[in-house]
């Protein structure tokens, strides 16, 4: 009988990134550099599971998580982490303390415990062991589940493939189904409902929906297709500018060296020749871009602070007009009106046959409304008293002449 391949959605990730790669990692077993952002994630998902431990009648608090988050986050050094610097791996630190603080805001007056956290499987399918880990399944009535998959990088992308392992592997598990029968008896089949990624820097919830079982039949094609590619032994390295800068095995890949690795004995076997750490390398454009982002989102934070403080002074001191040595500084003066009660005025609306006109009544469309000169005055005169005022106080910064 042939031994069945180990396989997981990482392991084909890796072979379609480049399956030189995969050999490297994966047939002569060359572990790659420790990744920082791998270990920060790592430690956030130990604390998802710690928090949401089904065997644990009360959640944890707040405190017991970070205090749960630094055991686990001391327990290696920076550079086994993969971090440059520990200055660096401070800043992670206070990254992953400022997500569990801003997790607990928002959820930790409603926390529910999930079906499962972190379910490790194994499944063995059509020559495949597949093992893959699920962070997250909410039980959700009728045999449906909902799987969560937490994100931890700067950007959240949907990732098709990676969605379709988990429906496969979700409605494929004896695991999954005993847990479901142990609330659920009368359920023979699972079936994912809904499939999440929830990426917890920014605490958003992306929701998808299931694939269709053309989709799922097309998916497992290729992932039989990979798997068949792997036994027939074909490891082709498909380098690229982007792949290759950031790889591990560079120094030792065929690409680069034009001759073709020499096996465990070599060199490289135990520890691929270090290649200079991802901080010091020239940064990726989605790195850049990152940059940009966080960059933009701390100068528009730091001008709206300073807007305020300078309205604040312009107030104290009574003044209209400011001139600096280079800028001057105009008050400016206006009126917000907000709409509190919206079914007091989608009622009005209806009542007055004006809703047809807003079509949804949002803030913009009312305002438009009350500046509509087809509208009865008096029916603005109402709706307007519907809404309540407010100053808004602003500056317009131009050059000093
Ligand atoms: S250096 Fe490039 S071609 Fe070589 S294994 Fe890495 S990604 Fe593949």
């Amino acid at each position: 009988m042939t031994k069945k391949l180990s396989f997981s959605y990482s392991k084909m990730g890796m072979y379609k990134e480049c399956p030189q790669k995969y050999k490297f990692r994966y047939i002569h077993m060359l572990p790659e550099q420790p990744k920082y952002y791998f270990a920060f994630g790592s430690a956030l998902h130990e604390v998802m599971e710690y928090v949401y431990n089904p065997q644990n009648a009360a959640f944890p608090t707040m405190e017991q998580a970070l205090a749960f988050f630094k055991k686990h986050w001391d327990s290696t050094s920076f550079d086994q982490k993969g971090y440059a610097t520990m200055k660096k791996e401070m800043l992670g630190y206070e990254e992953g303390c400022r997500i569990i603080r801003a997790y607990y805001g928002k959820h930790g007056s409603s926390l529910v415990h999930p079906l499962s956290v972190e379910m490790k499987s194994t499944l063995d399918m059509d020559g495949l062991s597949l093992i893959s880990i699920l962070d997250r399944i909410d039980y959700l009535g009728e045999g449906r589940v909902k799987i969560l998959d937490y994100k931890t990088g700067k950007t959240i992308q949907r990732e098709p493939d990676q969605l379709m392992m988990y429906q496969k592997v979700a409605e494929s598990s004896p695991a999954v189904l005993n847990l479901v029968q142990a609330l659920d008896p009368s359920v023979t089949q699972i079936k994912v409902e809904q499939m999440c990624f929830y990426h917890l820097p920014s605490l958003q919830e992306l929701s998808f929906e299931r694939s269709s079982d053309k989709e799922m039949y097309e998916f497992w094609q290729r992932v039989l297709g990979v798997a068949d590619d792997i036994r027939a032994g074909k490891f082709e390295p498909t380098p690229s500018e982007s792949k290759c800068r950031w790889c591990d095995y560079r120094n030792i890949c065929p690409v680069f060296t034009g001759k073709e690795y020499d096996g465990p004995s070599g060199w490289g076997a135990k520890n691929p020749a270090p290649v200079s750490a991802p901080e010091q390398m020239p940064k990726s454009d989605e790195e850049v871009l990152s940059e940009k982002i966080d960059r933009l989102g701390e100068i528009t934070a730091e001008e709206k602070k300073l807007r305020q403080e300078i309205v604040a002074l312009m107030n104290q001191l009574g003044y209209q007009r400011q001139y600096a040595t280079k800028y001057q500084a105009e008050l400016k003066t206006s009126k917000k009106l907000t709409f509190a009660d919206r079914q007091k005025v989608v009622d009005f609306l209806r009542k007055a046959h004006l809703l047809q006109k807003t079509l949804v009544p949002t803030q913009s469309r009312i305002e438009a409304l009350l500046s509509d000169s087809s509208v009865d005055e008096n029916l603005k005169a109402q709706l307007l008293a519907l809404g309540q005022e407010e100053k808004i106080e602003d500056i317009e910064i131009s050059e000093a002449n």
